[in-house]
């Protein structure tokens, strides 16, 4: 049988996830790969350790990638610190909440929902709401809800969870590398990422911390962390100081996520967090003077996210197909209950250049055109932003 090699173009990815991956990271990927326990590989996992706690602002001792996807950096952080029957305040203002929700359900907690409208923040009013009327002490919120845009304001939310002494998870996915997260700053218990969103590594990796608070719950467990692949305590003889065997990691990818770090530290977390604020910026101005709705107010909305309703009369999957097909851009519909009712830009990472908010802006003016929505000029727009 033959089969012939595989191909795949040359797409611009500027939907929710995964994000363009610079030669650098996948030159990286192309190294030898070594044993899991090589002392050079040992110096790789140290390395990604460090610059992890560079980028998550912690000094957190259990800091490592999980290996699997963002969604195996939730399990993680939910297998280990709920326990059966535990109340549980799950934050849900989207796709992603519901997520977390649906994992407590399984792990046998008893997760009790705050809800927000989608495409808006929680109200941290509804979580001291439920902290006062439960026993729960841990609290799950998203800080940035890819399926709506939404940035949830951390600040109010980690005070009230300190002032119970309680433990606060943040998936912070689509944000960590692309705006401020702030682990040590907000007292957060465990937050997770995932590598090939604002970091711009491909998926498989899921970056997560650990408190030293958050540890002691794990170890004063009465059961045993129901998932062994995801048990913690298990995975730090790994990427702690004994170095013991606990499962492969996934040597190449381990070597791009450093890469991607160390692209992440020479540009500086700062300067990063300022151009993705100003290439969002220039996005919303130059979709904003085409005659789009955004669909997040501006105070909530994500830098590395941005949501656009789609207009009456304009076919979502036709422009999306075109934006593939003509322009090689891919940009993501909506999830759930937004499915054809908004798009997904996301702009993180390597993508986020004025190049690729300039090129997609021109895109989807041809496109909408096209599909008989009479646009202004985005581009011109958004050149402006950028010289103001
Ligand atoms: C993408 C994403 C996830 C899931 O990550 P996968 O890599 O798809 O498993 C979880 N939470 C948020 C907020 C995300 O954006």
């Amino acid at each position: 049988m033959t089969i012939s090699e595989f191909q795949p173009p040359h797409r611009l990815l500027l939907g929710p996830g995964p994000s363009p991956v610079e030669d650098r990271v996948l030159r990286a990927m192309s190294a030898p790969v070594l044993g899991h326990l090589d002392p050079v590989f040992l110096s790789c996992m140290t390395d990604v350790q460090h610059l992890l706690r560079y980028v998550f602002e912690t000094q957190n001792r259990v800091t490592f990638p999980v290996s699997g996807t963002g969604s195996a950096g939730m399990e993680a952080a939910l297998a280990n610190l709920l326990e059966p029957d535990e109340e549980v305040i799950i934050g849900i203002h989207g796709f992603f909440g519901e997520r977390m929700y649906e994992m407590a359900t399984r792990l046998g907690a008893r997760p009790i929902r705050v809800e927000a409208e989608w495409g808006r923040p929680l109200d941290d009013r509804e979580i001291r709401a439920a902290l006062d009327r439960s026993r729960a002490r841990i609290v799950c919120v998203v800080h940035a809800e890819t399926s709506t845009g939404v940035r949830q304001p951390l600040e109010p939310i980690a005070s009230l969870v300190a002032e119970r002494e309680g433990i606060l998870i943040v998936d912070a996915v689509t944000s960590l590398g692309g705006q401020p997260v702030g682990v040590d700053r907000l007292g957060i218990g465990v937050c997770y990422s995932g590598s090939q969103k604002a970091l711009s590594c491909p998926p498989g990796l899921a970056p997560i911390t650990f408190s030293e608070v958050a540890l002691e719950k794990v170890h004063r467990r009465k059961t045993a962390v129901p998932s062994w692949y995801f048990d913690v305590s298990l995975i730090e003889r790994y990427w702690g100081n004994e170095r013991s065997y606990h499962h492969t990691a996934p040597i190449s990818l381990n070597y791009a996520l450093r890469e991607a770090l160390r692209i992440v530290a020479e540009e500086g977390l700062e300067a990063r967090w300022q151009r993705h604020e100003q290439n969002a910026r220039a996005l919303w101005a130059g979709l904003e003077a085409m005659g789009l709705r955004l669909f997040v107010p501006r105070e909530y909305r994500l830098w590395t996210l941005t949501t656009i309703c789609v207009p009456e009369g304009v076919d979502d999957a036709r422009v999306r197909a075109r934006l593939l097909e003509e322009f090689h851009i891919e940009i993501g519909g909506g999830l759930g209950p937004l499915r054809g009712k908004i798009w997904r830009v996301g702009v993180m990472g390597a993508g986020s250049t004025r190049r690729n908010v300039l090129l997609l802006l021109s895109a989807l003016e041809s496109v909408l055109r096209r599909e008989g929505f009479r646009c202004g000029s985005g581009v011109s727009a958004a050149v402006e932003a950028y010289v103001a």
